[in-house]
């Protein structure tokens, strides 16, 4: 099972994508949990990362492209993967394309979590509350703001993007936890039924 999780930040993609991942023995693929950790570990891409990151702009593509290329090949992903945070610009998505038909791979669906974005700003703000002083540094209510705009910008086309392709499913996002878990589960149902059947 390939999947897309596309939403803007702070619509619940890495919760959703965990899910997904035990139900399924599938992984994770964050590139901001990737990009993260090179900073942590003073990588060359890392260092390259950190200040953009700190901004809410976006990593160069080819900078996460060449991330996920990598990955998508690993072991691990045999089974599949669910992308989280990626892709999110039209080249992106292109480079997907090329990557995924080189290995002779296709996606099973993209699914868009639609949420409320104003919304989402006391989510975070609640989320930095909870989680006291381990929190990301972009995890501000203005850093938020600043990445709202720049999935509007950048990333919200890929929503026609893949409309396109019929691929495309939408989830209410704004609905608790196991609802959206729930709807995704039937989505996923009706694309790849063999995964759900019964006796
Ligand atoms: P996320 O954890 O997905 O919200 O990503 C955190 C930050 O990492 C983003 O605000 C970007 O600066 C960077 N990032 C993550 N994924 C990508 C991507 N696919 N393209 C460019 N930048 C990314």
């Amino acid at each position: 099972m390939r999947l897309i999780l596309l939403g803007p930040p702070g619509a619940g993609k890495g919760t959703q994508a965990k899910k997904l991942m035990e139900a399924h023995a599938i992984q994770q693929l964050s590139t901001g949990d990737m990009l993260r950790a090179a900073v942590k570990a003073e990588t060359p891409i890392g260092l390259k990362a950190k200040d953009i990151m700190v901004r809410g702009d976006l990593v160069p593509d080819d900078v996460v492209n060449q991330i996920v290329a990598e990955r998508i090949g690993d072991p691990d992903c045999s089974n599949g993967f669910i992308l989280d945070g990626f892709p999110r610009t039209v080249a992106q998505a292109e480079a997907l394309e090329a990557i995924l038909a080189e290995k002779q791979l296709e996606l099973d669906a993209v699914i868009e979590l639609q949420v409320d974005e104003e919304a989402l700003a006391s989510r975070v703000e609640k989320r930095r509350q909870e989680s006291g002083d381990a929190v990301r540094e972009d995890d501000t209510v203005e850093a938020l703001r600043h990445r709202l705009k720049v999935y509007r910008d950048q990333t919200a086309p890929l929503i026609e993007h893949y409309r396109g392709t019929g691929k495309l499913r939408s989830v209410d996002g704004m609905q608790d936890i196991e609802t959206v878990t729930a709807n995704i589960a039937a989505i996923l149902g009706e694309a790849r039924p063999q995964l759900y059947a019964t006796g």
